[in-house]
């Protein structure tokens, strides 16, 4: 497969907004083995968008257009790929229906502006827009393909995981490829790398890394479906390795696979949550069936709250303060006893930007787990990042430390 360029349309993303677009379109295709070679911002004028098609119509072989697909006067991607490709714009009786049945749904009588979305270029494939109104479209011209995909992300990324994917997937000429994600967590992306690099090649298997956040996936493209063997082999070769670090290959979310462990053991859960207000519980609830393992959370913001519902006792509090092995501890025991579950997390920290010091600074959190017959385990973490990133990282961290003491012998 050839080449492939982006061309995100938008004056916006050229003063404040940050372009998301290139990057989610990135990681998609990274799935099925293609990635991007080049890509360009423009601002929602004609030419401008006819002038970088023409451009990138004559380097690549796939093209992305996004945004320019709504309904007002500057949504103009349409109209320039339609005169670009001197192919007609075609009223679709059946998407309107589609744009005006959304409408109803909501209470509001369709606007007439909406029927510009309801036009198609002449011999496009529609791609079904879950979202919003503005549908996709895939065109081929001249053994390349052109596709129109809407601005939004919450609009652009199911229609890209879904639709553009199996479509090139298909167009793809080596064949059918089959995607295995190797999943690591709690070592850096260049340790990954660096364990993993002799034995990959040994192995002959295609790999890209692709790093989110706390998790780290490896993404290997199998050409030849025999080759499926080479595939669990690397993932006995990098327990061996890795050890806890590695997930697994294809693992469920975090929240689930820690589900699926606790089911399999027969145990409840009950969470303490402080500086990550509830985010925790918010993650395990996300898994439908998470009550049969799931007890809920105490969020005891307040050392108040952490007195009275958890029975954290005053003076630890006083002496240790609640950002601590000692109050995580507790947090934990409480949440195990008043949650009534076998097992017991807790997490607090300091997720600033303020209430730093130098003893205990932005970033730390305890966390702890109360398991069965008295035992306790405890994990002191210093993150780094905004108050969002910190509280994120330290949820995901909790559940992978439930992970960990789950999997371990007597844990
Ligand atoms: P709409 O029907 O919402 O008008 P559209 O396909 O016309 O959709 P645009 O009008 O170009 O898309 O963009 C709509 C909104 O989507 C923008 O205000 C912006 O918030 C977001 N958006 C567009 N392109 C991007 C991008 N590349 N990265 C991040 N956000 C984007």
């Amino acid at each position: 497969m050839g080449k492939i360029e982006v061309i995100c349309v938008g004056t916006e993303l050229l003063f404040d907004r940050i372009n998301r677009n290139v990057n989610f379109i990135s990681n998609s295709l990274a799935k099925i083995g293609l990635s991007i070679s080049r890509s360009i911002t423009v601002p929602d004028e004609k030419e401008e968008i006819k002038e970088s098609l023409e451009e990138s119509f004559s380097r690549a072989d796939i093209i992305f257009l996004t945004g320019g697909l709504g309904p007002t006067f500057d949504d103009i991607t349409r109209e320039a790929v339609s005169e670009f490709l001197g192919r007609k714009l075609v009223f679709s009786e059946k998407i309107w229906e589609e744009i005006r049945e959304k409408f109803i749904r909501r209470g509001i009588e369709p606007p007439e502006i909406n029927k510009r979305q309801s036009y198609i270029i002449e011999g496009a494939k529609i791609l079904k827009n879950e979202v919003g109104t503005a549908p996709g479209m895939i065109v081929e011209e001249k053994g390349k393909i052109i596709i129109l995909l809407p601005g939004p992300p919450s609009e652009l990324i199911p229609m890209m995981e879904k639709d553009v994917t199996e479509y090139l997937k298909k167009k793809i000429k080596t064949g059918k490829i089959e995607i295995y994600r190797f999943c690591f967590i709690g070592v850096p992306e260049s340790v990954v790398e660096e364990k993993s690099k002799e034995i990959i090649s040994s192995y002959g298997i295609e790999f890209s890394i692709i790093p989110h956040s706390l998790i780290i996936e490896m993404i290997a493209r199998l050409y030849k479906p025999e080759d499926v063997e080479k595939i669990w082999k690397l993932e006995k070769e990098f327990e061996k390795i890795f050890g806890k670090d590695f997930i697994g290959v294809n693992p469920p979310p975090l929240p689930q696979l820690v589900g699926i462990l606790l089911k399999e053991r027969r145990l409840k859960l009950a969470l303490a949550e402080s500086c990550t207000g509830g985010l925790v519980g918010k993650m395990i609830t996300d898994i439908p069936g998470s009550s049969e393992y799931f007890q809920g959370c105490f969020v005891t913001y307040s050392n108040i709250l952490k007195k009275r519902i958890l029975r954290v006792p005053r003076t630890v509090l006083k002496k240790y303060g609640a950002v601590s092995e000692e109050c995580a501890i507790l947090m934990a025991k409480g949440a195990r006893k008043y949650g009534k579950a076998d097992i017991g997390l807790s997490i607090t920290g300091i997720a600033g930007p303020t209430g730093g010091s130098e003893e205990k600074p932005v970033g730390l959190v305890w966390m702890a787990l109360a398991f069965p017959k008295g035992k306790v385990f405890t994990k002191k973490n210093l993150f780094t990042g905004t108050r969002e990133q910190i509280r994120e990282k330290a949820a995901i961290t909790s559940l992978d430390f439930l992970r960990r003491k789950l999997t371990e012998e007597n844990g």
